[in-house]
């Protein structure tokens, strides 16, 4: 198979991570006989350093010609000033939006090699497996207005929440759909006993669950998710919910398998298969951001981002034993000790970023 990837590695972390990512699809390539043609663009805080913008246009046509995206993280202190008019997370909001990749997959898995990284007692993390859904181009985070101004008593800021029904309806879809191939178990996540939007997300999830009788509904509000997550994890399977609402949860999921480094994620326009708005491009990246207290550090973890490729290649090209092969690898490295520094709490044999991507490429 010949395929073209647009690689947007970004700030902090994120090249380096990518790198350990762009070192295992050279291991596949080589093991199955595919040629990935990568091609790569500024995006985030150095494109606005050089090019006054956080999505340049050659970075733009750069995904537009690929056939799926391989993204490492944007932002940082230097461009965090509230007062900047263009700040580099735009850039990635950008592309969100402009392919419609509204359907955003976190799967959240426990590895039992990792049981002693994470602050929780094994006990609570025994069969722990879900994937949370978070819409990805609505909600808190694009509804207008949103804005700042300031009046005669002083400055004011507004975001706005809001779903129309059928934002809320292709998100559920999706749900639905992933919790049949799963353990057939649906949590929508919601805030309907305060906001509007979420009376009618719960609605339309009501309403939705006739077409999907085998699958068991569950409705929760948030906070109650919050805590749930790490009371009871094992009892989710698939969670949908709010931009917001998925991001903070993922960010907690995350302690369940150790480290923020570890969870992959991808942004979809359709389910594999079926017919998508903009040619169906996925995008494929780590759940963390561009973590600037160990950038340049050669400490970061690049597993989220090495599992982010192995989910490009199941959902956007169909290679299932490819993808198989990557996450097998990772697996048994976990076995074998190997451990970046967010990971070692256990012990193992501490490695770099560069030493795991080479090891978890080697096994490929
Ligand atoms: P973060 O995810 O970058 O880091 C949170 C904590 O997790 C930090 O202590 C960090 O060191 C650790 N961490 C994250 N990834 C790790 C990895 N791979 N290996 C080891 N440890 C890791 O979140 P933050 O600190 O809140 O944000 C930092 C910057 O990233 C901000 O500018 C934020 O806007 C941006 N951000 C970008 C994205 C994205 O590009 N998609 C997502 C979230 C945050």
């Amino acid at each position: 198979m010949e395929v073209s990837i647009a690689v947007l590695s970004g700030d902090g972390i994120g090249p380096e991570v990518i790198s350990e990512s762009v070192k295992v699809l050279e291991a596949i390539s080589y093991k199955f006989a595919h040629t990935f043609k990568l091609g790569t663009g500024p995006i985030g805080g150095n494109a606005i350093d050089s090019h006054g913008s956080a999505l340049p246009e050659e970075t733009l046509s750069i995904c537009n010609e690929s056939d799926a995206i391989l993204f490492g993280a944007v932002g940082g202190p230097k461009w965090d000033d509230p007062s900047n008019d263009v700040r580099p997370e735009d850039g990635i909001l950008a592309i969100r939006k402009s392919l419609g990749l509204f359907a955003n997959l976190r799967p959240v898995k426990v590895y039992p090699s990792l049981i002693n990284s994470t602050p929780l007692k094994p006990e609570f993390l025994k069969g722990v497996d879900m994937l949370v859904l978070r819409e990805l181009t609505g909600g808190l985070y694009f509804g207008k207005p949103k804005k700042r101004w300031t009046t005669k008593r002083g400055r004011r800021g507004v975001d706005t929440l809001k779903y129309t029904e059928n934002e809320i309806k292709r998100i559920l879809e999706v749900g639905f759909k992933l919790a049949k191939g799963r353990r057939n178990k649906l949590t929508s996540v919601d805030k309907q006993n305060v906001l509007e939007s979420s009376r009618l997300w719960r609605e339309v999830a009501i309403e939705l669950s006739q077409q999907y009788p085998e699958v068991e509904l569950e409705h929760i509000l948030v906070d109650n998710a919050a805590m749930q997550l790490i009371r009871n994890p094992a009892s989710f399977d698939v969670i949908v919910s709010e931009n917001t609402f998925g991001d903070i949860l993922t960010d907690e999921a995350s302690v369940l398998s150790g480290s923020m480094g570890m969870l992959p994620s991808a942004s979809l326009s359709a389910l594999p298969g079926e017919k998508a708005s903009k040619r169906g491009i996925g995008l494929y990246e780590p759940i963390h951001g561009s973590a600037p207290d160990i950038a340049g550090q050669g400490i970061a973890n690049p597993i989220g981002s090495i599992l982010s490729t192995a989910m490009m290649l199941r959902l956007s090209f169909g290679l299932e034993e490819e993808a198989r092969a990557i996450e097998n690898a990772v697996d048994s490295v976990l076995s074998e000790g190997y451990r970046t520094a967010d990971i070692a709490s256990d012990g193992g044999q501490k490695v770099d970023t560069g030493k795991m991507g080479d090891v978890i490429a080697g096994q490929i």
